[in-house]
């Protein structure tokens, strides 16, 4: 995995522009909902977006910042969402969200991570999930007499978040895959946290045992394709473990299966649902969803890449197979906030943020929700447990009656 010094060229192409802020010209739609930063909308001050991190992350490794409380505090309240990255990307070729995460990772490296952060780590060492709920409970979610596969390559990776906290969304996912007439199977005592939390926050020598230990299973159970519910999840395997490791494996969102099997009329929508929805975009399932190709070349001058690298745009995310779900419910409209797909506005769960400023990450869902509520819909989908929590918390919170459905429960209920 790079490191720090790996992003100079980076640290060193910034112009200040400002474009990482900001929703692209001609994609803004008015004042409003023109930024993508969250935490630049927030806090105001340019040290608090992607140009300020790269600028601080600059400083800090050239010796001429030294850590202090503050300024910890400021590199953790990014959310890790990638939106500098991609508005970055339109302009110029650069690394911004990778410099933020070799920022972190140097912090922790420097002794400089959060207590908040270490104790979850420690919860992931001893208890295999982020909650440090007991791992043999990880699998209570799974209806009683439910019968898998034992020789199926293909398996559900549930993740943490939908085997302790969101059963419902681990239980519908496996109704779809049966109406879609798949074979699976779970696996078991041997599927252990994927390791997202450890990645955003700069504890690489703990994610790399996460993303070891995980491959190790898919490789012993002859797993070929792997099925997740949880955009988290579905983004580490795709955009973390290459970093380490050769994922051999086909990762596939729960979303990508149902189109499929709509196209083959495994899956027909009987139920009418009478419902104006507005899509989410989860960053993980979006634009960070990209699978990481490691590229070892040179940079030459005017910043070519020898040979081309292959940059993550953020374009060729899960975008469609959402939608095309939505639209094909009987009675269901989708209609779309300004800042969507790659520009999609964190929900404000990302980057470990959630546990050292609750109040910060609630703010920037009920910024979305704002956003949601501006659209006419009575309902905001999304497709990842993380996102739910942070929706409805913000929601509960402001007494908004705007209401929240996983993607997979709308299929499961149109079924
Ligand atoms: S990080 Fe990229 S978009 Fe942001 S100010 Fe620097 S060059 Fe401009
Ligand atoms: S990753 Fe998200 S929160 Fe962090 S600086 Fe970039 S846009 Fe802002």
């Amino acid at each position: 995995m790079e490191s720090l010094k790996d992003f100079l060229y980076t640290m060193n192409s910034c112009n200040q522009c400002g474009q990482c802020k900001w929703v692209l010209g001609p994609k803004m739609r008015g004042w409003k909902y023109a930024e993508v930063c969250p935490i630049h909308l927030r806090y105001g001050f340019d040290a608090y977006s992607g140009q300020g991190l790269i600028n601080i992350a600059q400083e800090i490794l050239e010796g001429r910042l030294r850590y202090e409380d503050g300024l910890i505090q400021l590199i953790y309240t990014c959310l890790t969402c990638g939106a500098c990255d991609v508005n970055c990307k339109s302009i110029r070729d650069m690394e911004v969200l990778d410099t933020i995460l070799a920022l972190r990772a140097k912090c922790v490296e420097d002794g400089q991570g959060l207590t908040e952060h270490m104790q979850i780590a420690r919860k992931i060492e001893k208890t295999h999930n982020i909650y440090g709920n007991p791992h043999d409970k990880r699998f209570n979610w799974l209806p009683e007499g439910k019968k898998l596969s034992d020789t199926s390559s293909v398996a559900y990776f549930a993740g943490c978040a939908a085997a302790y906290t969101h059963p419902e969304i681990a239980v519908n996912t496996l109704k779809i895959l049966d109406a879609a007439g798949i074979t699976y199977k779970v696996l078991g005592a041997e599927e252990y946290c994927c390791g997202a939390m450890l990645w955003r926050t700069g504890q690489t020598e703990a994610f790399k045992k996460a993303a070891e230990q995980n491959l190790a299973v898919l490789k012993k159970q002859g797993i070929k394709t792997l099925i997740t519910s949880c955009a988290e999840c579905y983004g580490t395997f795709r955009g973390g473990y290459p970093r380490f490791v050769d994922m051999d494996v086909e990762v596939l969102y729960i979303s990508e299966v149902v189109t499929d099997a709509i196209k083959t009329g495994k899956i027909k929508f009987k139920k009418k649902q009478n419902l104006k929805v507005t899509y989410h975009d989860p960053c993980m399932l979006g634009r960070l969803s990209e699978k990481y190709v490691p590229w070892n070349g040179k940079i030459e001058a005017y910043g070519v890449h020898v040979p081309p690298k292959p940059w993550r745009r953020g374009t060729n995310g899960v975008y469609e197979a959402p939608r095309e779900i939505i639209k094909a419910i009987p009675g269901v409209t989708l209609v779309e906030m300004v800042r969507n797909a790659e520009n999609s506005f964190c929900c404000g769960a990302g980057g470990g943020v959630p546990a050292v400023l609750p109040e910060f990450a609630q703010w920037v869902a009920a910024e979305r929700l704002d956003e949601a509520g501006s659209t006419g819909a009575a309902a905001l989908v999304s497709a990842c447990p993380f996102c739910q929590d942070s929706f409805t918390n913000a929601l509960a919170a402001n007494r908004n009656k705007m209401r929240y459905y996983d993607l997979t429960e709308l299929v499961v209920k149109a079924l």
